[in-house]
C-alpha cells in the first residue's frame, strides 16, 4: 500500500533502540501516520554489522507472516540502498510504549493490566501458533494506541523454531527480562521449551509496570550481567506484592516459576480467572 519512501514525510523522532531510530512519518497523499523503522548497517564485513544483519533479516522475515490484532502491522518493507540499510514501515502506535505510558502514570492499576495480559497473551498464542518466539517481551516492546490495544512489536531478537525445544543457548547477549533457563541452559538439564522464556518475560513486566520498578533487583541496584544472572537463577524469588489481588498474584506465581517445565503456557494462563476479569474480554471468555 505504500509505493516508495519518498511518499512518507518525516513528523518527528519516536524513540531510539538498539541499532535503529524510529521515526513518526505521514503518508503525503493519504495523510495517514506511520513509524518508520530505520536500520542502518555498517558497511563493513564487522562481526555487529553481520550480527545487525542478521537480526534485521530475521525481523523482516517475521514481519512479513505476521498478520495478527495483537502484533503491530508492517505496511512495507524497503531496502534503502546499496549499503543494506533498511526501512520497515510499520503500524503507527499514538500512544507509545508501555513503558513510556509508565514513566508517565507510575503505574498501573491490575485492572489495567489484565487487559494487557489478555492482549499479550492472544499475541503469544497467534506468534506460537506460527513457531515463533518473541525472545523480547518487555515494556518498551510493548506498543499502546489510543484505544487502549496493546499490541507486540520488535522481533530483532525472535526466532522462528523447527522444533520446540531449544537445546543449546542459540541467542548470545542478555536482558533483564530473560527467563533462568535462558540465562543458564543447565538450570534444565541443558534442555528447555523455547515457548517458555516469553512467559516468564510477560510476568517480569506485568509485575515492574504494577510496583513501577525493575522486581527482581532491589531497587537501585544497577543491572549488570553478573548480579542479575545471580538473582535470577540462584537467588530467591522477591515476594510478590503484598496489596494485590489473590488473582494477580497467582497469575505472576504461574509466569515466574524458575523451573520453565512446571510455568504455565499462553493457553493455560488465558483461563486465569486473572484475565477472565478484564472487562473488554468477550462474554465466553469470562
Ligand atoms: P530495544 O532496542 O532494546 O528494543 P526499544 O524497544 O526502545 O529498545 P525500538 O524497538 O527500536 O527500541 O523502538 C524505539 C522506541 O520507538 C520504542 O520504545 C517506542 O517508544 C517507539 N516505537 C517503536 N515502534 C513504534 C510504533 N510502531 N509506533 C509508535 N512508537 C514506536
Ligand atoms: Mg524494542
Amino acid at each position: 500500500e505504500i509505493g516508495a519512501l519518498s511518499d512518507l514525510e518525516t513528523v518527528s523522532t519516536l524513540g531510539h533502540g538498539n541499532g535503529g531510530t524510529v521515526y513518526k512519518v505521514r503518508h503525503k497523499r493519504t495523510s495517514n501516520l506511520y513509524a518508520l523503522k530505520l536500520v542502518q548497517i555498517p558497511s563493513s564485513d564487522s562481526e555487529s554489522g553481520s550480527l545487525l544483519r542478521s537480526q534485521v533479516g530475521r525481523e523482516m522475515d517475521i514481519l512479513a507472516r505476521t498478520d495478527s490484532p495483537h502484533v503491530v502491522r508492517c505496511h512495507g518493507i524497503f531496502k534503502k540502498d546499496a549499503a543494506g540499510d533498511v526501512a520497515l514501515v510499520l503500524e503507527y502506535m499514538d500512544s507509545g510504549s508501555l513503558e513510556t505510558l509508565a514513566r508517565r502514570t507510575g503505574t498501573l492499576s491490575e485492572d489495567v493490566l489484565a487487559s494487557v495480559a489478555r492482549q499479550v497473551l492472544l499475541g503469544l498464542n497467534y506468534l506460537h501458533g506460527l513457531k515463533i518466539v518473541h525472545r523480547d517481551i518487555k515494556p518498551s516492546n510493548l506498543l499502546v494506541n489510543g484505544e487502549m490495544e496493546v499490541k507486540i512489536s520488535d522481533f530483532g531478537v525472535s526466532k522462528v523454531m523447527v522444533r520446540r525445544l531449544e537445546t543449546c543457548a542459540s541467542y548470545v547477549g542478555t536482558n533483564a527480562y530473560m527467563s533462568p533457563e535462558r540465562f543458564d541452559p543447565e538450570t534444565n538439564g541443558g534442555c528447555y521449551d523455547a515457548f517458555a522464556g516469553d512467559i516468564w518475560s510477560l510476568g517480569v513486566t506485568l509485575w515492574e509496570l504494577y510496583v513501577g520498578y525493575f522486581p527482581l533487583l532491589p531497587s537501585g541496584q544497577r543491572p549488570d550481567w553478573a548480579t542479575l544472572m545471580c538473582a535470577i537463577c540462584f537467588g530467591d524469588m522477591p515476594d510478590f506484592p503484598e496489596n494485590a489481588s489473590p488473582e494477580f498474584n497467582d497469575f505472576l506465581s504461574c509466569c515466574l516459576r524458575k523451573d520453565s517445565n512446571k510455568r504455565s503456557t499462553v493457553s493455560d494462563l488465558l483461563g486465569h480467572p486473572f484475565v477472565a476479569r478484564d472487562r473488554d474480554a468477550p462474554r465466553e471468555a469470562r
